[in-house]
């Protein structure tokens, strides 16, 4: 299958699954992943009408922005964040939805160029606690939410989250439904909280189920990534 017919499919699906949620047309959006793949690839789905790309390694990422600056693309952030990295990511981003701690979105907020629109943010939160895993917890959103919301260089838009791997579509969807209900109670005191990006290849139909506004695939368009390709930068 090429990009264009991979692309197609995944925007039926996710059709398919705001229909059978009774949910709004285009009230969810896709986020085409494009971490580790060529900028051939970018390009195909861009031509085939995706225009948000969201990439996880700084260096890699600059790179294929720089090679598509002609291209009107939205480039969003989603990997985790060393502090020595947000001046590139503030300066080359549209969108970064993986902050997940004060000290990044003070950085992000002090170099955003002037000349640029402010940075548009989603807080990833990490709800069920995973040593391993990236993420803002429950006690710490509060805050960061604060921060996000009056810092001038920075717009807050939402809450991002990645939970746990889960086979079983009825342990997705639970898992979903939670960080819907916590983005519900936020959304009462941030009203510029829209977008809640939930939902990959393996599970977007149960995070659309439970309201995901954003969700992100890169395998679904692309296919597998090379199995080296983290060594390879
Ligand atoms: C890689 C990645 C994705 C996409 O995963 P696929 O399984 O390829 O769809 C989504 N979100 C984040 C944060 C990622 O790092």
């Amino acid at each position: 299958m090429t990009i264009e017919q991979n692309l197609n499919k995944v925007n039926q699906l996710l059709q398919d699954a705001i229909e059978e949620a009774n949910r709004t047309v285009n009230s969810v959006t896709l986020l085409a992943v494009s971490k580790a793949q060529k900028i051939n690839n970018i390009g195909e789905a861009y031509a085939a009408g995706q225009k948000a790309f969201g990439e996880s390694y700084v260096q890699e990422a600059v790179d294929k922005i720089q090679a598509l600056r002609e291209y009107d693309i939205e480039w969003h952030f989603i990997g985790p964040i060393q502090s020595n990295k947000t001046r590139d990511i503030a300066q080359h981003f549209d969108w970064v939805q993986s902050v997940d701690r004060l000290k990044i979105a003070r950085r992000l907020n002090e170099q955003r160029p002037e000349e640029l629109a402010p940075l548009n943010i989603c807080v990833q939160v990490d709800l069920f606690a995973e040593s391993s895993k990236q993420g803002a917890t429950t006690e710490e959103l509060k805050s960061l939410l604060d921060y996000v919301c009056d810092a001038p260089r920075l717009n807050l838009k939402g809450i991002m989250a990645i939970p746990p791997k889960q086979q079983d579509t009825a342990q997705q969807l639970k898992q979903f439904e939670q960080i819907s209900q916590l983005f519900l109670d936020y959304q009462h005191q941030y009203p510029s909280l829209t977008t809640l990006s939930m939902g990959m290849s393996q599970d977007m139909t149960a995070a659309i189920a439970a309201g995901s506004t954003m969700v992100r695939v890169g395998t679904g368009i692309f296919g597998p990534r090379p199995a080296n390709w983290k060594q390879q930068i």
